[in-house]
C-alpha cells in the first residue's frame, strides 16, 4: 500500500537492504520488540513478498494460508455449484 506521501508516524517499513539486520526496538499497536531480526519471505502460492520481522511475516504467512484455504473452498464450492 502506498498513500501518497511518507507516512507521519513511522510504520513498519523494511527496505530490502534490512533483510538480515538486527532492529534494536520495533513498536507495533501490539507491543515493542527488541533485537527483531528482519526476515524476507514469499508466499508459495501467489508469490507474494514480505520483508519485516518474525512476527510480521508470521502473520504474512499465516494471513496467505488462510486466505488461498478460503480462494480453494470458495473454488469448490463454485465448481459444485456450477457443475453436477
Ligand atoms: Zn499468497
Amino acid at each position: 500500500m502506498n498513500s501518497s506521501g511518507p507516512p507521519d508516524d513511522v510504520e513498519e517499513e523494511f527496505p530490502e537492504e534490512s533483510i538480515g539486520t538486527i532492529v534494536e526496538q520495533v513498536d507495533t499497536p501490539e507491543g515493542t520488540t527488541f533485537n527483531a531480526e528482519i526476515v524476507q519471505v514469499f508466499c508459495p502460492a501467489c508469490g507474494e513478498q514480505f520483508v519485516g520481522t518474525k512476527r510480521g511475516a508470521g502473520g504474512f504467512i499465516a494471513g496467505h494460508r488462510a486466505y488461498h484455504e478460503f480462494e480453494n473452498t470458495a473454488d469448490i464450492r463454485a465448481n459444485q455449484m456450477g457443475g453436477a
